[in-house]
């Protein structure tokens, strides 16, 4: 004989308990799962990267994921899965289900929950730093000789493109401005790395060698480390 269950609570007949309740009624009285309605995720308005547990990650729908699940907490529940659908909107925000599953105690429980994520317009580290004019490194390109605007700009364009895919991986892989020098002309760039690899490939190009040096800025008072400026000067 089939043992007919109920709801002590609302009445409901079902066969599926949750500690004697029907799912409605436990999940009224028990929150399992804690997260912001609206979620504001920090979002660079230079280059677009996104804050992640503190630090800069790429906007892409996976980093996303990653942000809502560092911002999700559960309870009383065991052998949880949580599953996250996405849907941007037309203003930037993103609709958000969460659908989670596993147990409390012995008998099973599905649920799901919808929130809205919201970027909050900021300027991630590197980029503010980038502002106020930061530089690690000075590209100098030198030409044999005054060099035609149509020979500044063809290295320029190179040097652009070259500064674009860098700053893919490195926010600081940007130029802060550019002057010109005899022969040739500086272009101040925030990463010193990147800088380096960029004269090089000039250089490769030119079949010559970039020639390099460094000043010594200061020591870093929180890491104690020394802070240098580079200059990497590539004959073109
Ligand atoms: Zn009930
Ligand atoms: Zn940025």
């Amino acid at each position: 004989m089939l043992i007919k269950r109920f709801c002590p609570r609302c009445g409901k007949e079902t066969s599926e308990l949750i500690r004697g309740f029907c799912r409605e009624c436990f999940l009224k009285g028990h929150e399992i799962l804690f997260v912001d309605e609206e979620l504001k995720f920090p979002r660079c308005k230079s280059c677009g990267k996104i804050r992640i547990r503190g630090a800069w990650f790429s906007d892409s729908l996976k980093n996303l994921e990653d942000f809502i699940r560092s911002k999700i907490k559960l309870k009383e529940i065991t052998g949880e899965k949580l599953n996250i659908g996405m849907s941007p909107n037309s203003d930037g925000s993103v609709s958000v289900q969460i659908g989670v599953s596993g147990k409390i105690n012995e008998d099973k429980i599905e649920f799901e929950k919808e929130i809205l994520l919201k970027p909050a317009i900021v300027l991630c580290d590197p980029c503010m730093r980038l502002v106020s004019d930061y530089h690690e490194a000075i590209l100098q390109v030198r030409f044999g000789k005054k060099p035609s605007n149509e020979q500044v700009e063809s290295e320029m364009a190179r040097i652009s493109k070259m500064l674009e895919y860098e700053k893919k991986a490195d926010s600081l892989a940007q130029a802060i401005k550019t002057t010109e020098a005899t022969n040739g002309f500086d272009v101040y760039i925030g990463s010193a790395k990147a800088a380096r690899r960029i004269a090089e490939a000039l250089a490769k190009r030119a079949h010559t060698r970039v020639v390099s040096s460094s000043k010594l800025m200061g020591v870093d008072s929180n890491t104690g480390k020394a802070n240098k400026r580079f200059t990497y000067c590539a004959r073109v």
